[in-house]
């Protein structure tokens, strides 16, 4: 298993997939974590358990609907609820999203530890679904927007992702003309949009971390969802309250 991190989110168990680790054939190899890709579902929940021995961790997942409701899961679960953002305050269990381009954002509030795994493609940028996820880290468990720490995941970048010009324009009209990038079709910076909605949102500049690894460009290392034309896997980014599982036994 191959897993990126975020140096800003050393203290908490968490981490973003790579292809690498799993047992799926192509063209969802290996580690395809997507169950609604056309892989085989007994592979897919091979892949699944082989992410939770590495890392010792239960995973609460959604139905992802790109939009921005947060849900607070206290349990693993499979994905049932409709939500593109979770929370979750228990040790061992991570929140978590699945992405192939869009972007995922992870939250970590260090005075409580309590987390928060939030999936932005194009709609849930513009949605907000990353304030969202601020939000409920500050309902939930008394978080303040400028303690939280936040990673912003592979995902497609501005060399590759090419967008209409009215989807450009509604981007720099919402989030400012830094997030569009001129050429013969404009391109969207969805990690500097996830960036201003994340900084309007009360979280501190120096507190969020940009990865700036274009899942389109590394086609070894990420699966990604317009560079292989919809035939392709589903990474996830994922991320726990640090401490041990409840209900494990103590540490020696
Ligand atoms: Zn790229």
């Amino acid at each position: 298993m191959d897993l990126v991190r975020s140096a800003l989110l050393a203290a908490w168990p968490h981490g973003f997939t790579t292809r690498a680790g799993g047992g799926s054939p192509p063209p969802w190899d290996a580690l395809n974590l997507g169950g609604a890709v056309g892989d085989d579902p007994a592979r897919v929940a091979e892949n699944w358990r082989r992410l939770e021995a590495a890392t010792g961790l239960g995973f609460a997942r959604v139905r992802q609907v790109h939009g921005a409701r947060v849900v607070r899961l206290d349990a693993p679960c499979a994905p049932e609820d409709e939500a593109d953002a979770v929370v979750s305050l228990r040790a061992g269990v991570a929140a978590c999203v699945s992405v192939a381009d869009c972007v995922p954002v992870l939250l970590a509030d260090p005075d409580g530890g309590a987390v928060a795994a939030v999936h932005a493609g194009w709609r849930g940028t513009l949605a907000g679904a990353a304030r969202e996820g601020v939000r409920a880290l500050c309902r939930e468990a008394g978080a303040r927007p400028e303690r939280l720490l936040a990673a912003i995941g592979p995902s497609i970048g501005p060399c590759c992702y090419e967008v209409s010009p009215e989807l450009a324009a509604r981007f720099a009209a919402a989030l400012g003309p830094g997030v569009v990038r001129d050429g013969p079709a404009p391109r969207l910076d969805l990690w500097e949009a996830n960036r201003t909605v994340l900084l309007e949102a009360g979280v501190r500049p120096e507190h969020v971390e940009r990865l700036d690894r274009c899942t389109a460009c590394e086609p070894g290392r990420f699966f990604s969802h317009r560079r292989d034309a919809g035939r392709t896997g589903r990474q996830i980014a994922f991320i726990a309250p640090p401490g041990p599982m409840p209900g494990s036994a103590p540490l020696p």
